[in-house]
């Protein structure tokens, strides 16, 4: 999704993307106010920018209420239909699947609630200091009246997200109702194609009606189909095993050895980092840039005063997101993966990704194998 969207800046730390369909409508629009004679195009372009500055708004009180119930937002993408938070689920935090619906159900409710918060500040102002601006009159959206646009323009942008179609807010809160009943992928699913429904629905009340429409369903099916992805990457993470990845040939070092040794050791090997086993127990970890710093502040020494005794294990069955969330949630860089107390595998930040890739250019190519 990054690869059609281009950067546009930080607001409170969260990088704001505008996807390449939006210059589309920027044409569009255009194009129409130039056909439809208006003397003026660029006033089609203001209140294209008004709706853009409003649609930045709603994301910005997902992404703030969303850092605030502990899953930071990593960036927004603005679609011409409105804009897409991208949230960091790796650092989301375990909690009982109980409380996790009602703090989605919040997180979507949050934006359309600050369009209708603009609407009705920015109508009750017109009302009372420039009632010239007839904001009951039609049309209610419209580049010859820009204040009226904006009200109207909230309204029906807190109306649009609030239908129960998935990514729409609305349907959001349809899929946290969904996942207290089932598994959050199926529910996931379940909102999707409820999601697909309506764009299909809008394509063809569209070719009737009005070609807006269209263009809405189009993008309701772009998105329902982003998002999807996004939950098939996180359903992946959730079936691949720390035995499918995990490194099983690695350097280890003894409680008993020196730094000196250790280094040695670090030389020969591409490891970053290193468990440190007595006989068969794993008493800890240690990195080789640790190895170094101490070796350079204190000269050598043993790997036991030095090593990290606090760290994670995991077991080979578990998943991959499991692990992510071990070892971003403590800052971790090594999990080592035991069995039966025994140390099996190795999994590393730095193997992860690597691994990630291989398994999913592996998983192509049985499916190529399978389908000729
Ligand atoms: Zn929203």
């Amino acid at each position: 999704m990054r690869n059609w969207s281009i950067p546009a800046g930080r607001i409170f730390g969260v990088e704001i993307r505008v996807h390449l369909t939006f210059f589309a409508l920027l044409l569009f629009v255009w194009l129409t106010e130039a056909s439809r004679g208006a003397a003026n195009p660029g006033r089609g372009l203001a209140l294209v920018a008004i709706v853009f500055a409003c649609v930045v708004l709603h994301e910005l009180g997902h992404a703030l209420v969303s850092t605030h119930s502990g899953v930071p937002a990593k960036a927004i993408i603005l679609l011409p239909i409105g804009g897409v938070t991208l949230l960091d689920e790796t650092r989301q935090t375990i909690e009982p699947a109980a409380g996790t619906w009602k703090r989605d159900i919040r997180i979507a409710l949050a934006g359309p609630l600050v369009n209708l918060a603009i609407a009705f500040a920015a109508g009750t102002l017109l009302l009372a200091v420039a009632p010239q601006v007839h904001l009951w009159a039609k049309p209610y959206v419209d580049s010859s009246n820009l204040p009226r646009s904006l009200v109207w323009a909230n309204l029906w942008l807190a109306a649009f997200n609030l239908l129960p179609a998935y990514p729409m807010d609305g349907g959001r809160v349809l899929r946290a109702l969904l996942s207290r009943r089932m598994d959050p992928v199926r529910a996931t699913r379940r909102a999707v194609s409820i999601g697909q429904g309506f764009a299909t629905m809008f394509m063809l009340v569209g070719m009737l009606w009005d070609p807006w429409l269209i263009m809405i369903g189009v993008f309701l099916f772009i998105a329902a189909q982003l998002e999807e992805r996004s939950v098939m990457f996180q359903s992946v993470l959730e079936t691949v095993r720390l035995e499918d990845i995990m490194l099983t040939d690695f350097a280890t070092l003894s409680p008993a050895d020196t730094l000196e040794d250790a280094l040695n050791k670090a030389v020969h090997s591409l490891q970053d980092d290193f468990p440190v086993i007595r006989g068969s127990d794993m008493v800890g970890v240690i990195s080789r840039q640790k190895i170094l710093q101490q070796l350079r502040a204190e000269g050598n020494g043993y790997v036991q005063a030095v090593m990290n005794r606090i760290f994670e294990v995991a077991q080979r069955k578990e998943s991959l997101a499991s692990a992510f969330r071990k070892l971003t949630s403590r800052n971790l860089s090594i999990i080592p993966v035991v069995e039966d107390q025994r140390l099996v595998g190795i999994v590393t930040l730095q193997n992860l990704m690597h691994s990630m890739a291989l398994l999913a250019e592996s998983r192509k190519l049985r499916r190529a194998a399978m389908n000729s």
